[in-house]
């Protein structure tokens, strides 16, 4: 049996994470580590590795990932001063957990983006 990482093991509540969000698609949870004063994740429930796996049968799935961050946004109370809402893929991405998941954060001034 394939080894579960540590996202699937959040989304079928193996391991404890503060879960906000979830639905036949996709789970929202705060990031253990924040980057900012609101850093959450949102993630695929079941397993695409990265941005490169993705594939038009996943359509719904992605577009239910902005609707969610847009609600999510709201619910924090960081939709009007703004956040920012990113994907990283594979090494040069920064990516460290291989399940496709988008960053929302916000909650303060994040500046440009710092490469
Ligand atoms: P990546 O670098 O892959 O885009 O982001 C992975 C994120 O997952 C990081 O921001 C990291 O803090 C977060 N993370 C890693 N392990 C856990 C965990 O066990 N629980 C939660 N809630 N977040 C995690």
């Amino acid at each position: 049996m394939e080894k579960k990482n540590i996202f699937s093991k959040i989304i079928c509540r193996e391991i404890s994470a503060d879960i906000l969000y979830q639905d036949d698609l996709i789970t929202a949870f705060r990031d253990i580590n924040p980057k900012a004063p609101t850093h959450i994740l949102i993630v695929t429930n079941t397993l695409i590795p990265t941005n490169n796996d993705v594939t038009e049968n996943d359509e719904t799935t992605l577009g239910r990932f902005f609707i969610v961050a847009a609600k999510i946004a709201r619910k924090e109370n960081i939709d009007k001063t703004g956040y920012r809402l990113i994907v990283n893929c594979n090494h040069h991405g920064g990516q460290e957990i291989y399940h496709f998941h988008m960053h929302l954060l916000g909650g303060k001034p994040l500046g440009p983006i710092i490469i």
